[in-house]
């Protein structure tokens, strides 16, 4: 049974962070984790700032200086967007194995990236892109990189009081390969077993940038840091490639659960990275 809360309900950005201020609530999207952990009895808040109200935190820009998206766009809004496929594929294409229709319209990207879950579909794309995050609080706001959002699992390092009120990031280049797939125990509405998304641009048959991140393999969303070295500024073989995969699994730190055993995530991670890197250097390095 849903238990009695508290929601208020401001209708401007400046009201919902004096009221985060004042310490009157956690905040609340789209629901979709809240509602299911209140359920649950995960939730022990009993108070939340509601952020539907918020209209000037749903949008989406696209310019020269790149794209920003509002906290509050849905992830919906982000699988409907026509000039998304160009300027983030791998996060449209996450977008679209994103639940179910009714999860997808509702749940936000804000509370996909806050929610610290290492499941979280949508932060892997917007990690190989290099994204960066407004976290704005009554007195005003910073820029951090996405990579240095999360503390630990279901941590991250949003004070009390900020709020996080967009994500953006600049334009790929034109010929770089970005993608995203997502191994799940069916098609439709599952939790990711092992989320991969690869970033790569080449420049005179050498691979000249490269994010790989990774999902539900570790207490976090992260980049392969060491795979990613391995590969800048080479040209890619067969042999390099699976260097790479295998030291991105290295770095991963999987759990047995419900869905998996660590050891299948570990071997899909190696084959899903050497798989993405494959794919990614063939279209990079053949424009
Ligand atoms: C049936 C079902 C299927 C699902 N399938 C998927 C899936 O395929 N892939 C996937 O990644 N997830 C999935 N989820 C999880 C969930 O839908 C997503 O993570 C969603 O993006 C959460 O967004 P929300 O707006 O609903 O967050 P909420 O539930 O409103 O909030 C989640 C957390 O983030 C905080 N928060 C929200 N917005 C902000 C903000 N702007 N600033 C600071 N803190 C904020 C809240 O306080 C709360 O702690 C599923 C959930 C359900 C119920």
């Amino acid at each position: 049974m849903l238990p009695p809360f508290e929601l208020s309900q401001p209708t401007t950005l400046p009201e919902a962070l004096s009221a985060l201020a004042a310490g009157d609530g956690q905040p609340y999207a789209g629901g979709t984790i809240l509602v299911p952990d209140l359920r649950g009895g995960r939730e022990k808040c009993r108070r939340f700032i509601s952020l539907a109200g918020l209209e000037e935190l749903r949008f989406i820009g696209h310019d020269d200086e790149g794209t920003t998206l509002g906290a509050c766009t849905t992830i919906a809004d982000i699988a409907k967007d026509p000039e998304m496929a160009i300027a983030a594929p791998a996060l449209a294409a996450a977008a679209d194995v994103f639940a179910g229709a009714m999860v997808r319209s509702v749940a936000t990207i804000g509370g996909n990236i806050c929610c610290g879950s290492p499941s979280a579909d949508m932060v892997p794309a917007l990690l190989t892109l290099g994204a960066e995050v407004t976290l704005s609080n009554s007195e005003g706001k910073r820029k951090i990189p996405l990579s240095a959002f999360y503390a630990d699992y279901k941590k991250s390092v949003l004070k009390p009081g900020e709020l996080l009120t967009a994500v953006s990031w600049k334009p790929l280049r034109q010929s770089a390969s970005h993608l995203f797939f997502k191994l799940a125990r069916r098609k439709g509405d599952a939790i990711t077993v092992t989320g991969v998304s690869v970033m790569m641009a080449a420049n005179d048959g050498k691979c000249s940038k490269v994010r790989i991140a990774l999902g539900s393999v570790a207490p976090t969303v992260f980049r392969a840091s060491q795979a990613e070295d391995m590969l800048r500024g080479r040209a890619l073989t067969a042999e390099l490639i699976e260097k790479a995969a295998k030291a991105a699994a290295d770095q991963c730190s999987p759990i047995d659960d419900s869905r998996a055993s660590a050891a299948y995530r570990l071997q899909t991670a190696q084959a899903l990275v050497r798989r993405q890197l494959t794919q990614a250097w063939h279209q990079a390095s053949s424009v």
